[in-house]
Formats: C-alpha cells, sequence, structure tokens
C-alpha cells in the first residue's frame, strides 16, 4: 500500500508515515459512515457527549507524546505543540455540555401553534483541515458535527497525517464503526470526498480551496462551512503605548512562524509614533530565538516546509524591488527556516499587504491619522481578524467598529470569550463555527408543529 511520509520541516527527517486512502475507496468509506448515522443520530445529544467524554482524559495523558510528534511534523515550539493537545482535551467536557445546549431541541410556540425546532444531524459530514493546528483544527470541526448527529470522514492535511491520525485515535476510541473515520492523501483525496455523497462539508484552509470546494459543491448543493484565509490588520494609534504595541505586534506576526489565520500581516502605525514603534519592534523580533521546536527557548520554529517558505521569499523580494525597506530578518535558514523580518514603507501597490503571507514577516504601513489607517485596513478582500492598538479606548473601539472583520481585538488577540463564534467576514469565510449560533450550522433545522387547543374548548 501507498504511503505518506511526514517530515521533520526542521532537517528534513522522516517522522512516520501512514497509509495513503485509495481515492476509489472515499465512496464505501462515506456509504460506511451513512450505515452507521441513524444508530449515532438515534442517541440523541446527551448520550452522543457521553460516547465522547472519554476523550478528555486521554487526550490530556497523551499530550506530551502526541505535542511532541506535532512539534516534529509541523515545527511549532514544542510548549506550544503540547498546549494545542493538551488545551483540546482540557475544554472537551465544557464544549461538549455547551453543544448539548445546542442541539437539544426547543419548544417556541404562539396562541395558536406548539412547535418544536429541532437540531438533527444533516448526515455525513467531511471535515477538511489544514495544518497550522493540526489537533485543534480538526476538533474545531469534527466536534461539532459529530455532537450534531453527523457521522465524519476526517481528511486531514498531508502536512500533519500522523497528528490527524492521532487525533482520530483520541476522540473515537469509544465511537461505534463507522461513526468517525480518516481519510489520508492530498487534494486528490480532498476533491473525492467532496464530489463523494456526503451532506455538508466543513473546511478550514486557503481561500482558493474554499472557491473551489464551493463551486464543486454547488452541483448538488451540498451544504458548506468555509473557513478561509486572511491578511489581518493591525492599527497602532497615536496615542497607543508603543512598547506593548511592539511586543504585541512581534508576537502575533512572528507566533507559530506567522502560519496563523489570524496572524497580524498588515501594521497601520500612525506616522506620529511610527518610528519608535518600528525600532521597539525590530528590538523584539531580536530577542525571539529562531530553532527546532524542541530546543530550550525557542519561540521561531521553521516553517512548513520550503515551498511555503519560497512563496515568502517571492513576497519579500518583490516588496523590495518595488522599494519596501527590510529592517531585520528574511534570512533563510538550513530546512525550512526564515528569520523573523520586518519590512517599513510597504505599500498597497504591492503583493505582500494584499495577498496572504503565512509566514514571519511584519509589514509596516505608516498613515497620517485614524481615517487613512481604516481605509487601508479594510482594503482587502478578507475580513478574518483585526485589531486596533490605542490608549483612549473609546476611540480605539470606535475604529475598531469601523473595521470590516469578522473578529477584532482592542489592545489584544481576537479570540473571544468561551461561547463566542469564529468567525470570518467578506472573503475569509463562509458559515462559521463555535458558539452556539456556530454548533447549529452543522445540523438542520427542522420545525415540528401542532395546532394547540382553541380557548374556550374542552380537550
Ligand atoms: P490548503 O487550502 O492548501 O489545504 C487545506 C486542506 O484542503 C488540506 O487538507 C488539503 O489537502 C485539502 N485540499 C487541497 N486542495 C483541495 C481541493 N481542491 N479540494 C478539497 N480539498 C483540498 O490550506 P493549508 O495550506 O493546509 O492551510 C493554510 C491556510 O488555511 C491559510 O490560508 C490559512 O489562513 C487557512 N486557515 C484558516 C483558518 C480559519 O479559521 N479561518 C484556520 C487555520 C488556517
Amino acid at each position: 500500500m501507498a504511503t505518506l511520509v511526514s517530515f521533520d520541516p526542521a532537517d528534513g527527517q522522516p517522522v512516520g508515515e501512514v497509509p495513503i486512502t485509495p481515492v476509489d475507496e472515499i465512496s464505501a468509506m462515506v456509504a460506511r459512515a451513512r450505515a452507521a448515522q441513524p444508530a449515532w443520530a438515534a442517541l440523541g445529544p446527551t448520550g452522543r457527549r457521553d460516547a465522547l467524554r472519554g476523550a478528555a482524559s486521554r487526550m490530556i495523558e497523551a499530550a506530551e507524546a502526541v505535542g511532541l510528534q506535532l512539534t516534529r511534523e509541523m515545527g511549532k515550539p514544542l510548549a506550544e505543540g503540547v498546549g494545542e493537545v493538551r488545551y483540546t482535551g482540557k475544554g472537551l467536557i465544557e464544549e461538549l455540555d455547551e453543544m448539548v445546549e445546542a442541539f437539544t431541541a426547543e419548544v417556541v410556540e404562539d396562541a395558536y401553534t406548539r412547535s418544536e425546532m429541532r437540531y438533527d444531524g444533516l448526515g455525513v459530514c467531511a471535515a477538511i483541515t489544514p495544518w497550522n493546528f493540526p489537533f485543534s483544527m480538526p476538533h474545531w470541526m469534527v466536534l461539532p458535527a459529530l455532537m450534531a448527529g453527523n457521522t465524519v470522514i476526517l481528511k486531514p492535511s498531508e502536512e500533519t497525517p500522523l497528528t490527524g491520525q492521532a487525533y482520530v485515535d483520541l476522540l473515537g476510541a469509544d465511537l461505534p464503526d463507522g461513526v468517525l473515520q480518516i481519510a489520508h492523501g492530498a487534494d486528490a483525496q480532498g476533491k473525492a470526498l467532496v464530489a463523494a455523497d456526503v451532506d455538508l462539508i466543513a473546511f478550514t484552509g486557503s481561500r482558493a480551496v474554499g472557491q473551489s470546494i464551493m463551486a464543486a459543491a454547488a452541483g448538488r448543493l451540498t451544504r458548506i462551512i468555509l473557513e478561509l484565509g486572511g491578511k489581518d490588520p493591525l492599527v497602532v494609534l497615536d496615542d497607543a503605548d508603543v512598547a506593548s504595541a511592539a511586543r504585541f505586534a512581534a508576537r502575533n506576526s512572528f507566533r507559530n512562524a506567522g502560519q496563523v489565520c489570524v496572524s497580524t500581516e498588515r501594521i497601520y502605525v500612525d506616522e506620529a509614533i511610527a518610528d519608535r514603534f518600528v525600532d521597539a519592534l525590530v528590538a523584539e523580533a531580536g530577542k525571539m530565538k529562531v530553532g527546532h521546536g524542541t530546543e530550550d527557548g525557542v519561540r521561531i520554529g521553521p516553517m512548513v516546509n520550503q515551498r511555503q517558505r519560497a512563496h515568502v521569499l517571492r513576497q519579500l523580494a518583490a516588496a523590495e524591488a518595488d522599494g519596501a525597506r527590510r529592517l531585520c530578518g528574511g534570512e533563510a535558514g538550513p530546512g525550512a527556516f526564515l528569520q523573523p523580518a520586518v519590512l517599513d514603507g510597504v505599500t498597497h501597490a504591492m503583493d505582500i499587504a494584499r495577498e496572504e503571507t503565512f509566514g514571519p514577516v511584519a509589514c509596516v504601513i505608516r498613515v497620517a491619522d485614524d481615517d487613512e489607517a481604516v481605509r487601508l485596513a479594510n482594503d482587502t478582500p478578507y475580513g478574518l481578524g483585526a485589531i486596533v492598538f490605542g490608549g483612549d479606548e473609546a476611540r480605539a473601539a470606535a475604529v475598531a467598529d469601523r473595521l470590516d472583520a469578522g473578529m477584532v481585538g482592542i489592545n489584544r488577540g481576537v479570540g473571544g470569550a468561551f461561547g463566542t463564534p469564529w468567525v470570518g467576514a467578506r472573503q475569509s469565510g463562509f458559515g462559521y463555527h463555535k458558539g452556539i449560533a456556530g454548533h447549529r450550522q452543522f445540523a438542520q433545522v427542522r420545525v415540528i408543529s401542532r395546532s394547540k387547543p382553541k380557548p374556550g374548548k374542552r380537550s
């Protein structure tokens, strides 16, 4: 059987391998999932929760080993790899309880009618996921899909098949046959799943692949949930605390080697404080140790592969040729390493200001005032996250109101309180997930109504 080998991007060494799922086996997997679905749905939300809750302790116990494998597969620092697995396990019970609430039927009544609103499974869900958070991204799709009463086939990224397999093994240990399956491979397996007889496609990945999935799904009007790329802006107002804005900008531009969908990719700084901000940002970048994720003190590991790094290097070179100034970083090391770069003098004529970079690059664009910052921040087809830093919270909040993004952070990152959705505006998403409203996108709403007895009539 053909295998998919996973390589360490730091040194090119193989980490492990999985069998590739032959494309012509996908329809049999879907048939197995369809056969398993009615009994899974019949358990109801609490029965499904009970079948899944044992995964919490399994994930916490396996966090060190699976986190190490994750770090070796895609490069992020070990503490972040282990943390990704551990926090998924730690949060599981609370998430399951929230999903029981989301998928439990509600009664809505008026004077004449009593309606039951049900949140039922759609059938078979295909979950197709990226490599940048290879444990939590599958979780964000698979868990609500299962809890809604669907059976699921996960197609993890070909860059991180071992972590995808570990996730399915840990989550699925107590599940009946056919409820959760995994298909390994690359775009061919993804396309085959999209074309198969599935009822919902939950996808997290690039905008280009999202567009092709949407087009392919149109033929059968298959339901889709797309969480796509971003080009997130950070606006730094003239009254911002420069040191903390620069510290935040470095962390949010370079974390996970810049390979986070809500990484800061563009920084609009008021020209009154721009020199001080840029100096502080370069100093922060210089403090971040680059190296193998398993080395002590490393803050930035290698990028996921040399192809992704080549894309970043091309954008950097083109921006410099058009007049941007590279103040630090940008040097390519062995493996897929790239030193964190700060670019000043970026303009919107440059590709690097418009297309997703997904690498350790901070692009600084100097602006005259808040209006120019807002206009440029919104000058993109993306709309995932946006952040504003400012001293006067009311003024920062007024700027936040004008930023066209699904999630906006004021003097902090974009992540919302537990219960709020993860949501992209514009071309960063189509549908969303998390929170009661997000969970329900994995279900079919059904309204079952009956008449109420007329007042005064004996029943
Ligand atoms: P990608 O789009 O290249 O691949 C994602 C998945 O789709 C992989 O499993 C891949 O094998 C599969 N695939 C590729 N072509 C396909 C096709 N034609 N049909 C079906 N499946 C196909 O993305 P990536 O490089 O793995 O991940 C990085 C991207 O993901 C970035 O754009 C990032 O912004 C985005 N992302 C978004 C979010 C979010 O919440 N919005 C979260 C994480 C990552």
